[in-house]
C-alpha cells in the first residue's frame, strides 16, 4: 500500500508531494527526503490494521490546492530499500515492489519464502517457544508440560531432565533457526563442526571437570543468550531486510537506502549480541585445545598472528580477559569456525560500536569521525542478522556442554540423540492461523 502526502518542508518551506509505502507494523520510524533541501523530515508509522494505521510526518501537511502542479515527489518505503533522491516512478529504487524484483531477478521466490518462514515462525511459533523456555529455565515443569502439549502439540514429554533439555531446546533451534532462514550455513557449520570436537572432547575427564567447574557461567550464559535472543525476535522488523544482502550482489545495492531511523534500537540490539556472543568463544577453544592437546587450557604453539606475544593466553582464564578481536582471531584459526569471524566482523563492531558512530539521513550511512564513508545501513542490518545467526549456534552449543556438566552424565551414554536431534533444523510446516 502506498499513501500519497502533500508534504511542507519545515525546513525549506517548499512543498512536496510524499509517496509512502506502509505495512501494518506496531511502529516503525522512518525519514523522508526533502527534494528541495535534502532536509531528512522523520516519520512514525503505526497499526496493524487498515482502519487504524497511521503515518505521522514532522512536516506539515497542505491540501493538494496548496501544491503546485508541478511539485516535486519522493518515494520512500521502511519496508524495502529505495533510491536516495527518486523523483519519478521510472527505473529502480522508485517503486518498492518493482525494486524488490529488479535485484532479486530469479531469487525474489527464494527470497519471499525465506522472509515468508521466518515471519511465519515469529507469529506461530516464537511466543509458546519462548514461554516453553522461560519455564525450562525456571524448571516450572507443570506449565512446561502444558504448553508443550497446549500450545505446540508435542504429546511425549518425558520428565528426565534431559528429556525436557531436548525438547526445550529443539523448540528454540527450530524457531531460531528458521528466523535466520537459508543463508544460515555459516552458523549451520560451526555448530556441526563443534559437535564432533565436542564429542571427542568429553571422552576426557579432564575437560568434563572443566565444564562442571565451569558450569554456573554456562547457566548464566544460557539466561542471557536466551534473552538477548528474544530482544533480537522483538525488534525483527528493524533489522529483517539485512536478509536482502545475502541474496543480492553488493554491487546492485550501492544507490539504495533503506529510509528507516531506528539506528540506536538496532545498535543496542547488535552490540549486546555481538558482546555476548563472545563471552561464549571460551567453550570452542576449550573444546579444541582438549581435542588438539588433551588439556583444555593449553592453547598450544600456534597463535593468530594479530595476538601480541605478551597476550598469547597459557589458560582459559587468560582467554576470557581477551580483546574480543583476539578472541575470535583464536577460533577462526579452526576450518569451519573461521564463519564467526565473518558473522562477527571485528572490524564493522568497532565503527558501529564507536562512540562518535551516528547514522547520517543524508547517505543513508554508518559514519564516524574516522570513518566518513562507513558502511550502508543496509549492510549494518546484515550484520545484525549475521549477531543473531552467531547466537543461534552458540545458544546449541552451550547447551551441549551444559548437558556434560550435569551430574547424571555417563560420557559412555552421551545419548547420541541429543546430537542428531539438532544436527538437521527443519522448516515448521506453515500455519495460516495465529497461535498467539
Ligand atoms: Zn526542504
Amino acid at each position: 500500500m502506498i499513501s500519497r502526502y502533500h508534504v511542507r518542508c519545515p525546513g525549506c518551506d517548499e512543498v512536496f508531494i510524499a509517496r509512502i509505502g506502509a505495512q501494518p507494523t506496531d511502529l516503525t520510524k522512518f525519514y523522508v527526503p526533502c527534494p528541495h533541501c535534502q532536509l531528512p523530515i522523520r516519520g512514525r508509522m503505526t497499526g496493524q490494521e487498515l482502519d487504524d494505521h497511521r503515518v505521522i510526518l514532522d512536516g506539515d501537511l497542505v491540501s493538494e490546492a496548496e501544491a503546485s502542479t508541478n511539485a516535486p515527489v519522493v518515494t520512500i518505503d521502511p519496508f524495502v530499500p529505495s533510491r536516495y533522491g527518486a523523483d519519478s516512478l521510472d527505473g529502480l529504487g522508485t517503486f518498492p515492489t518493482m525494486t524488490l524484483m529488479h535485484l532479486l531477478e530469479d531469487r525474489m521466490l527464494d527470497f519471499m519464502e525465506d522472509s515468508g518462514h521466518a515471519s511465519e515462525a515469529i507469529d506461530s511459533l516464537w511466543v509458546p517457544t519462548e514461554m516453553l523456555f522461560e519455564y525450562y529455565l525456571d524448571e516450572n515443569w507443570s506449565m512446561f508440560a502444558r504448553v508443550a502439549n497446549k500450545r505446540l502439540e508435542i504429546q511425549r514429554i518425558g520428565t528426565s531432565r534431559h528429556d525436557r533439555s531436548r525438547l526445550a531446546y529443539h523448540a528454540l533451534g527450530v524457531a531460531t533457526v528458521t528466523i535466520v532462514g537459508q543463508t544460515g550455513e555459516r552458523g549451520k557449520l560451526v555448530f556441526d563442526r563443534f559437535t564432533r570436537k565436542h564429542l571427542a572432547a568429553i571422552r576426557q575427564e579432564s575437560h568434563r571437570a572443566l565444564l562442571r567447574a565451569r558450569d554456573a557461567e554456562s547457566a548464566s550464559l544460557e539466561r542471557d543468550v536466551f534473552g538477548v535472543m528474544g530482544h533480537f525476535v522483538d525488534n525483527y522488523p528493524s533489522w529483517s531486510m539485512g536478509r536482502l544482502v545475502r541474496y543480492v550482489d553488493a554491487s546492485t545495492l550501492t544507490d539504495l537506502t533503506l529510509f528507516r531511523d531506528e539506528f540506536t534500537l538496532v545498535r543496542d540490539l547488535y552490540q549486546q549480541g555481538f558482546e555476548l556472543a563472545c563471552k561464549c568463544l571460551w567453550i570452542l577453544l576449550a573444546t579444541q585445545n582438549t581435542v588438539k592437546r588433551g588439556d583444555p587450557n593449553s592453547f598450544g604453539e600456534i597463535h593468530p598472528a594479530i595476538v601480541p606475544t605478551n597476550k598469547r593466553p597459557k589458560n582459559l582464564t587468560q582467554f576470557d580477559k581477551l580483546p574480543n578481536a583476539y578472541k575470535l582471531a583464536y577460533s577462526g584459526q579452526v576450518p569451519g569456525w573461521d564463519g564467526l569471524s565473518s558473522l562477527l566482523d571485528n572490524k564493522r563492531r568497532n565503527t558501529i560500536g564507536h562512540a562518535s558512530v551516528r547514522h547520517d539521513l543524508r547517505s543513508g550511512r554508518i559514519v564516524t569521525d574516522k570513518d566518513q564513508s562507513g558502511i550502508s545501513y543496509l549492510d549494518f542490518l546484515n550484520e545484525v542478522l549475521g549477531v543473531y545467526e552467531a547466537l543461534c549456534s552458540l545458544m546449541q552449543i552451550v547447551r551441549l556442554v551444559r548437558v556434560a556438566a550435569s551430574p547424571d552424565f555417563t560420557v559412555n551414554r552421551p545419548n547420541a540423540a541429543v546430537y542428531r536431534s539438532h544436527r538437521r533444523f527443519t522448516p515448521p510446516p506453515c500455519r495460516t492461523s495465529r497461535v498467539r
